[in-house]
């Protein structure tokens, strides 16, 4: 290769490495396809959820993911130590405009509430939405700096039963899913009048401790003292002990709202928790706030499954007439990966074949197959199939290892015959002592597939 063209190849690579240097495949940290099998799952979540949305009457609207982002300061009352602000993706675009990816939704839909003209229908205006939210946190494990929430709000309402109704539909959506052991919190922030007085004490208190509470919690303390109670140091946290609560100081309607809120959720039966320190962050709350969590979670106080609460000032911030409101988002991504969780431990594949060989060992077969179900085995049949090599046949398609065989004599004596199709060595034992031999097997395998693992 002459020089010429030795050195022309490599300004070549020196090119071609540069450009592989701003080209790259992986996603932006905090961010994620959501694909394959995570996919399937969210098509049918976002189906039912419209679904939800048709039986309790909510119309369905999208807002934009970019908004001004003048909408998002103005609800996050700029003192640069919340947690929002810092959290913000702002942008200045080519003409200038300064813009906020959404980190939550509510403003977006209040916004759209009073520029679309909402005011003029009938109320209260029933509204949900599914779309993603973006905060520039550091990513922990199943949360994403791109997430998703539905939403559900309802505007113009001051009634406390509107508060009941969404709990409900958050409710009614986990039953749907089958989530259990959701655990309610529900706290009472009051109103303006209520807060005005709190804060002043609180602000007494805070300038007591001062001294021992983080940086950040120290402008909060000054600035917006109810914040401090979101602080996730424990030094803070240990402070607020002895802190005052909102809950000793509500004015009597806020107390009779917040008495009337449980009394439905008692007609409900829904089961709730009160959390006195539960503040949710956002200035614009009032009256009841509330939080969904998986039991266990709450303690840690890491990734609810959502929450909400009444933000009774909001419209009339943006500039509309007082127009109470209540609303709920949950963490689309958060539900999806319970669900995914539940689906892998369904899906195992089957650990025994339940095969039988004449019309009285087919009795004893159905009773037995639903006896393995409830001792948690999956168990697959073919009750339809009167021979034996037919059923075998399928069980060797389904790779199954154990096959039980109940015949005439062992449906005479209550036994079972246990095949193990690897090794091909056959057991008699007595049907009652068959679900410890399983669970014995099983541990087997089990441990046995652990040694594979360490070995290879
Ligand atoms: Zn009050
Ligand atoms: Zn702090």
């Amino acid at each position: 290769m002459g020089r010429r063209k030795l050195r022309q190849r490599q300004a070549e690579e020196v090119v071609k490495k540069r450009q592989s240097e701003h080209f790259s495949l992986q996603t932006l940290r905090g961010m994620r396809d959501i694909c394959k099998n995570e996919a399937e799952e969210w098509v049918k979540f976002t189906q039912m959820i419209h679904e939800v949305g048709k039986m309790f009457d909510f119309n369905y609207l999208e807002t934009p993911i970019l908004e001004h982002s003048s909408l998002f300061q103005k609800v996050t009352n700029d003192d640069g130590v919340g947690v929002l602000n810092k959290e913000m993706y702002n942008f200045v675009t080519q003409g200038e405009d300064k813009v906020t990816l959404r980190p939550e939704i509510t403003p977006g839909i209040v916004r759209a509430y009073l520029e679309d003209g909402m005011q003029s229908l009938r109320h209260p205006v029933k509204l949900y939405t599914m779309g993603s939210i973006f905060r520039y946190e550091r990513p922990q494990e199943g949360r994403y700096r791109e997430s998703h929430q539905l939403d559900f709000e309802m505007i113009g309402v001051e009634y406390p039963i509107a508060e009941a109704q969404l709990i409900q539909i958050a409710f009614y959506i986990f039953r749907k899913l089958e989530l259990e052991n959701i655990v309610l919190e529900i706290n009472s922030l009051g109103c303006r009048d209520c807060q005005r007085e709190f804060y002043k004490q609180l602000k007494r208190y805070f300038a007591r401790v001062k001294p021992k509470l983080c940086e950040n919690c120290q402008i909060r303390a000054k600035k917006n003292p109810l914040r401090v109670f979101d602080c996730k140091e424990e030094s803070c946290q240990e402070e607020l002990k002895d802190a005052p609560l909102i809950m000793d100081n509500l004015c009597k309607a806020c107390n009779k709202h917040f008495k009337e809120v449980q009394e439905y959720l008692d007609a409900l039966q829904i089961p709730y928790r009160i959390n006195t320190r539960l503040v949710r962050g956002l200035d614009y709350y009032t009256h009841t706030v509330f939080e969904f969590w998986r039991e266990g979670d709450e303690v840690r106080r890491q990734n609810a499954l959502g929450g909400g609460g009444r933000y009774d000032h909001l419209v009339e911030e943006f500039g509309g007439k007082f127009t109470p409101a209540v609303g709920f988002a949950l963490g689309m991504d958060r539900v999806v990966a319970e669900l995914l969780k539940k689906k892998k431990k369904k899906s195992e594949k089957p650990f025994v074949f339940l095969a039988q060989l004449g019309d009285k060992s087919r009795h004893k077969a159905l009773q037995l197959f639903e006896k393995l179900w409830e001792a948690g085995y999956y168990v697959k049949e073919a009750f339809t199939k009167t021979s034996l090599r037919t059923q075998l046949r399928i069980a060797k398609q389904e790779k199954i290892r154990w096959v039980l065989l109940i015949g005439y004599k062992e449906a005479i004596e209550d036994t079972v015959i246990i095949r193990d199709q690897v090794s091909g060595v056959q057991h008699i034992i007595e049907q009652d002592k068959l679900v410890k031999f399983l669970e014995d097997k099983k541990k087997e395998e089990e441990a046995e597939k652990i040694s594979n693992l360490s070995n290879s």
